[in-house]
C-alpha cells in the first residue's frame, strides 16, 4: 500500500472514533461549561489511532504531533486517560494502556527534526469541535522541508451537492487533489474556481478573532472591490473549501507580530490548494518555508486564492498594512 493509502485509511479511522467520542461527550451543557475534556479526548485518541496505524504500516516513518502524553500520565488526569484509552481499544482492541500512551509520544519530536517525517494535527480547529462546527484531522510528509503528500479528514464539511457532510481530501506533490466521501471510497478530483475576477470573489477566514486581523482581511476585501461578506470556518477546512471552489481567497494576516503559524496547521492544506490549481504564499508573497523545523518562522501570514489573481490579492495586502503603519 502506498504511504498516501496509508495516510488516508489511517485519517479515516480517526475520524470516526473523533465522531464517535463528540456524540458522547460533547452535550450543550459542556460547551456552556467550556469543559475542554471532550476535546482533549478526542485530541489525543485520535493521534494514538493514528501513530498506531503510521507505526504499524511504516515503522520507520517519524511523526511530529501537536499533542504528547504528559497531561495523560498525571494523576489528575486518570479518569480522562481511561476515556482516551477505552475510546482507542474499541478500534484497536489489542492496544493496552502503555501502547496508546507510548503511541501519544511518538509523535514527540526534538526541535532537529528528521530529514523527512509526518505531521499530525489530531484536532485542527478544537473550537469548531466544541461548537459542532468545522475541524479537520490534518497529516501531511514533508521531506526536506517540501511537502509532498496531505489529507485533511473533514467530518462536518459537505464538499459535493450529492453527499451529505463528511470528507476526506488528499493530494500528492505533482499528483492532483481527490476528494472522496467519509461513507464511500469513491474517489473524485478536486478543482479550484475558475473566477478571475476579485472583485466577485469570496474570501474565507477564521472564525476566532484571535487567530488573524479580521480588520486587516476586511480592508484588503474592500481594495479589491469585493462585496461578499467573509466565510468564517475553523480549521484547515478552509483550505478544502478553497481547493474544491467554495471561495477564492483564504486570508490569514497576524494579529501581532510574534505568533508562528505551526507547520501540522498549514502543510496538508496548503498542498491541497496548490494540487486543485491553487497559489499559497505568505502575506509578502514569499512560499511557505516547511523547511525551518516546527513552525512557518520564516514566513509572515498566509494568503491562498484559487491562483487567478494571487498577485492583485497580495498587492491590496500591502496597501492594507501601508494603512496601517
Ligand atoms: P483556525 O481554526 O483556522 O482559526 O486555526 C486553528 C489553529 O490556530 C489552531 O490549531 C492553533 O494552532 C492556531 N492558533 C492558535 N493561536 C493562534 C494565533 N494567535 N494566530 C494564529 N493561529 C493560532
Ligand atoms: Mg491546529
Amino acid at each position: 500500500m502506498s504511504r498516501l493509502k496509508i495516510a488516508i485509511e489511517a485519517v479515516h479511522r480517526a475520524c470516526g472514533l473523533v465522531q464517535d467520542i463528540q456524540r458522547v461527550l460533547v452535550s450543550q451543557e459542556t460547551i456552556a461549561k467550556s469543559d475542554r475534556s471532550p476535546v482533549t479526548v478526542a485530541d489525543f485518541a485520535a493521534q494514538a489511532v493514528i501513530s498506531l496505524a503510521l507505526n504499524q504500516a511504516l515503522p520507520e516513518d517519524q511523526v511530529l504531533g501537536e499533542e504528547n502524553a504528559d497531561f495523560l500520565r498525571t494523576e489528575t488526569a486518570q479518569a480522562q486517560r481511561s476515556r482516551v484509552i477505552d475510546a482507542v481499544k474499541s478500534i484497536t482492541p489489542k492496544a493496552t494502556g502503555g501502547m496508546v500512551l507510548d503511541a501519544i509520544d511518538r509523535c514527540s519530536l526534538s526541535d532537529d527534526l528528521p530529514e523527512a517525517y509526518w505531521t499530525l494535527d489530531p484536532i485542527d480547529g478544537t473550537k469548531g469541535f466544541l461548537r459542532r462546527g468545522q475541524y479537520a484531522i490534518a497529516l501531511a510528509w514533508i521531506e526536506r522541508g517540501q511537502v509532498l503528500l496531505g489529507v485533511l479528514g473533514c467530518p462536518e464539511l459537505s464538499l459535493d451537492p450529492h453527499q451529505g457532510p463528511g470528507v476526506i481530501c488528499s493530494a500528492r506533490h505533482g499528483g492532483g487533489a481527490r476528494l472522496r466521501s467519509l461513507s464511500s471510497q469513491q474517489q473524485s478530483s478536486m478543482a479550484v474556481s475558475r473566477l478571475d475576477e476579485p472583485a466577485q470573489a469570496a474570501f474565507l477566514e477564521s472564525v476566532e478573532a484571535a487567530h488573524s486581523a479580521h480588520g486587516t482581511h476586511a480592508r484588503i476585501a474592500a481594495g479589491l472591490g469585493m462585496k461578499a461578506p467573509p466565510v468564517r470556518m475553523d480549521s484547515q477546512c478552509k483550505y478544502a473549501a478553497l481547493a474544491h471552489g467554495q471561495g477564492q481567497i483564504y486570508l490569514r494576516l497576524p494579529r501581532d507580530g510574534t505568533y508562528q503559524e505551526k507547520v501540522w496547521d498549514h502543510a496538508a492544506g496548503a498542498l491541497l490548494v496548490e494540487e486543485a490549481g491553487g497559489k499559497v504564499s505568505d502575506s509578502n508573497g514569499h512560499p511557505l518555508d516547511f523547511g525551518a523545523g516546527a513552525t512557518l518562522k520564516n514566513n509572515t501570514g498566509i494568503v491562498a486564492t484559487n491562483g487567478h489573481f494571487h498577485d492583485q490579492v497580495l498587492e491590496a495586502v500591502r496597501e492594507a498594512l501601508q494603512a496601517t503603519d
